[in-house]
């Protein structure tokens, strides 16, 4: 796809020393494994006063997360709580201990929550982040990047697979693994497992198998996309196995993750559909309008039962029309709704990318990303369907797009690059916005209270190092 705009020249990579730029690619490094702390250091105060150099930065209101183990009630299935505003989810969501060296890292530009430090410093402290300012660091720092942008890590709440693997694999806890490791190395430091169509049986054994990886902290929550979507708008989905909403199978497949389901994406126009919505935002999920024929007023009144998001915006739903401007017109006018969207160039013009992140409703970059991202392209599997992967583009032998093979990394680049969409925009989109729309208190922000994810990038948007509660997963 020919850029609608040029890069600005001061967004052309710069020569940096030892990191190797590979068009459209970031470097996959190994990343050693992080060692558990032996003594939580449980005493440390995780918030000090930060010492807020500039005015704009929000006071940290957070709930101050300890990094204890999940009280057991957690464990039981989830409460009805809303699903924004549930304070244990940053609980729920920490990993083990991680032995984090206490740290201050300088950049030339800091992305902070409501301002853009240049330049700007972050502290971290036991995982966390217990301080971010602009100007020079109040000490000297550890680690320092004056040709670098620092951002939060990348939250990527929509993904089928990476690395050759995908979630619905048989043995998912292998398939996990990879998949977030592969997109570790692109700089998504918090990853949810999406789930595409599958027998009930199945969904059940997979949701209640990657719940587990869900409570040690590998993944931030499982997304159900499917069974209960439009056949009309089915995507990638296997037709057969599309079924309207029951109360009976949300339920029993939500229950199977043991709180962990934080999303489903639902077409409400389906017999049951709004009944659906409710009982989904009662488990405090995400109820998501995607895969669906809804028109303008059925959605808003899927908006008015609860939910609050919409699953790749324009992909896989009606269209707009002038006389029935259908799910998209309805999700991007409203300012509480999160938009998510693939800005791989494939899924959408540059233009439509553009529009949305101008919309009033809230941007979410997501990958929506296949087996084949970070791996070789060819043959593959997603659910039982098969997949053909060439020149960047995943789709079924019909032509039907199949998911991505993007990292978020790339979306970022995509927009800001093609798109013309500002640094700072783009990158909320992939970090802030995907933790609020799934209520992960304690990520997505370089802020007091949050968990120290980070990412290096370099004058051309590639991240050249990413840091993991506090540790380095790729190196400084
Ligand atoms: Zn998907």
């Amino acid at each position: 796809m020919t850029p609608l705009t040029s890069p600005p020249a001061d967004l052309v990579p710069a020569e940096r020393s030892g990191t190797p730029a590979v068009a459209g690619q970031d470097s996959a490094v190994p990343m050693p494994a992080v060692p558990a702390l032996a003594a939580p250091m449980l005493t440390t105060p995780m918030l000090t006063t930060p010492t807020l150099a500039a005015p704009t930065l929000a006071a940290p209101t957070l709930a101050t997360p300890t990094p204890t183990a999940p009280t057991p009630t957690l464990a039981v299935p989830m409460p009805v709580v809303p699903a924004l505003a549930a304070p244990t989810l940053a609980t729920q969501m920490l990993p083990t201990p991680t032995l984090a060296t206490p740290m201050l890292i300088a950049g030339g530009t800091v992305i902070a929550p409501d301002a853009v430090f240049s330049p700007g410093w972050v502290d971290i402290r036991a995982g966390r982040i217990v301080g971010c300012g602009a100007g020079e660091p109040p000490r000297k720092p550890d680690f320092s990047f004056p040709e670098s942008t620092l951002a939060a890590g990348y939250v990527d709440i929509h993904t089928h697979g990476g690395g050759g693997s995908s979630f619905n694999d048989a043995d998912s806890s292998v398939a996990a693994a990879q998949i977030a490791a592969t997109h570790r190395a692109h700089g998504t430091t918090t990853l949810m497992a999406s789930l595409v169509t599958a027998p009930l049986d199945e969904f059940e054994r997979t949701v209640a198998a990657l719940a587990g990886l869900v409570e040690q902290g590998l993944l931030a929550g499982i997304h159900l996309e499917g069974p209960w979507l439009s056949p009309a708008h089915r995507g990638a989905h296997d037709e057969a196995l599309l079924r309207a909403p029951d109360p009976e199978s949300i339920d029993r497949i939500i229950r199977a993750g043991r709180g962990t389901v934080r999303m489903v994406t639902i077409a409400p126009e389906l017999e049951g559909g709004l009944a659906a919505v409710r009982q989904i935002v009662g488990f405090g999920a995400v109820a998501a309008i995607g895969h669906t024929d809804a028109n303008y007023d059925m959605t808003r009144q899927a908006i008015a039962a609860g939910a609050t998001a919409g699953t790749h915006v324009f992909n896989a739903m009606r269209q707009i029309h002038h006389r029935e401007p259908g799910p998209a017109l309805a999700l991007l006018e409203d300012p509480a709704v999160f938009a998510e969207l693939i800005a791989d160039g494939v899924h959408l013009h540059p233009a439509i990318v553009r529009f949305i992140i101008e919309s009033p409703s809230r941007p979410v970059f997501v990958t929506d990303a296949m087996a084949a991202a970070g791996a070789d392209e060819g043959e593959y599997k997603l659910g039982a369907l098969d997949v053909s992967v060439s020149d960047g583009q995943a789709r079924l032998a019909d032509g039907t797009i199949a998911g991505s093979v993007l990292t978020l990394s790339e979306a970022v680049r995509f927009a800001v690059h093609t798109a013309g969409v500002p640094v700072e925009v783009a990158v909320r989109a992939a970090t802030q916005n995907p933790a609020d729309m799934i209520g992960l208190a304690d990520r997505g922000r370089l802020a007091p209270g949050n968990r120290a994810d980070l990412i290096v990038l370099d004058a051309g948007l590639q991240v050249t190092a990413t840091l993991q509660s506090g540790a380095w997963v790729t190196p400084a």
